[in-house]
């Protein structure tokens, strides 16, 4: 019996034990939190990710140890793959924590980035706004994710607030890009190097959080061609094996790098459904050195975030194709509590779907941008 271990214990731990059972494949969940949502699917270790007796005893029960949080101290993830096979490696896991080092590969790598510089002290601050000019956004360089540890710096009288809210710890500095759209790409990468992507997904966010994702991105030939050839780049410097997902910005027809999340991803949930392999069935299989699965599309898809709590299931599960996803966790603003997958078969049939689904829910604001992209 294989077992993998995963070391958080959120939804995306979730939905990577539901895509392994098929396969045979125990899992075996690490969280600090008793009530970890994977915890209702997997058998789950309550324990610190500095609890080395803990980890000790799942290296020891695991083939393979991979994240659901790419905010694993990586010298746990160092001191894990003395003990067993961990995947993606510290290296990339450490390299995705940090958004300098982050944007400094992709530029290295041939993939353009928002203007950016590093801050350390209220000087910097003034000198890298002389730079980057405004408007700008302030980011800690570690531990910020769905819009945290971010300020959106307007105008250049905003700087002094900007450094009270964020000084003290690593910053960066970024150039605000008024992007056409956002976009994302979901790699895997096998144990042997071969890389698949997924075709590029448009994504929508509300306060800095994933909203809705529409796969295929539209009118996206040219810019999907790109995506996997950075990603290629990417996975082979980093000798990634596993899903990652890169997001990125659409500037004057252009791939503009954001930032690299080392592990399955939000904006890659429609494939549960929309395409035949599944983002997480394929990391399972590439951390265990299994065949690599199909990353095309069956027909368009549409996924809706349920952020705080969730809507009434029933108008969405009353609509053919239709997929709820209920993470099982309580509700909390901010806090990612489940989504819904819409397939169809073409635009036209999913722009119908959608905005039935919408007028029920009362969630017009959040479906108005994927019909305008559906150009229906
Ligand atoms: P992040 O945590 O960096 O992914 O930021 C969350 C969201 O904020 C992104 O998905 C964008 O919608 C927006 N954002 C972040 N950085 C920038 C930027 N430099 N220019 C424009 N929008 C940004």
């Amino acid at each position: 019996m294989t077992t993998v271990g995963i070391l958080g214990g959120g939804q995306l731990a979730r939905m990577l034990a539901l895509a392994g059972a098929p396969l045979g494949v125990r899992f075996l969940i690490v969280d600090s939190a008793s009530d970890a949502c994977a915890g209702q699917v997997a058998p789950l270790i309550t324990a610190d990710w500095r609890d080395f007796d803990a980890l000790a005893g799942l290296a020891q029960r695991s083939d393979v140890v991979t994240f659901d949080f790419e905010n694993v101290p990586a010298d746990t993830a160092h001191w894990l793959s003395e003990r067993t096979r961990v995947f993606p490696n510290a290296r990339a896991l450490a390299l995705a924590q940090d958004r300098l080092a982050e944007k400094s590969l992709f530029r290295e790598l041939g993939l353009d980035t928002p203007a950016f510089a590093t801050v350390d002290s209220r000087d910097d601050l003034q000198r890298a706004l002389d730079r980057v000019g405004c408007p700008a956004v302030l980011k800690t360089r570690r531990l910020g994710y769905d819009g945290k540890g971010q300020f959106r710096i307007r105008a250049a009288d905003d700087a002094d607030a900007a450094w009270a809210a964020l000084g003290g710890v690593p910053l960066i500095l970024e150039a605000w890009v008024a992007f056409e759209r956002e976009v994302s790409v979901i790699a895997v990468r096998s144990r042997s190097g071969e890389l698949r992507t997924y075709p590029l997904v448009q994504n929508w966010h509300a306060d800095g959080i994933l909203s809705a994702s529409l796969a295929p991105a539209p009118d996206a030939q040219a810019l999907n061609a790109a995506a996997l050839r950075h990603a290629r780049a990417i996975g082979e410097r980093l000798d990634y094996v596993g899903v990652f997902a890169l997001e990125l910005f659409v500037v004057d027809g252009r791939l503009l790098g954001n930032e690299m999340a080392p592990r399955v991803h939000n904006s890659g949930h429609w494939t549960i459904e929309g395409a035949p392999c599944s983002q997480f069935e394929n990391h399972v299989r590439a951390v265990l050195g299994l065949p690599l699965g199909d990353t095309s599309a069956l027909g368009t898809s549409v996924m809706l975030n349920w952020i705080g709590e969730l809507p009434d299931p029933n108008p969405v599960l009353a609509e053919p194709r239709a997929h709820w996803h209920d993470y099982g966790k309580s509700p909390r603003a901010a806090r990612k509590v489940g989504h819904a997958t819409l397939c169809a078969s073409g635009n036209v049939e999913m722009a119908e779907r959608l905005a039935r689904v919408a007028r029920a829910l009362g969630r017009d604001a959040q479906v108005a941008p994927v019909l305008a992209a559906l150009g229906t």
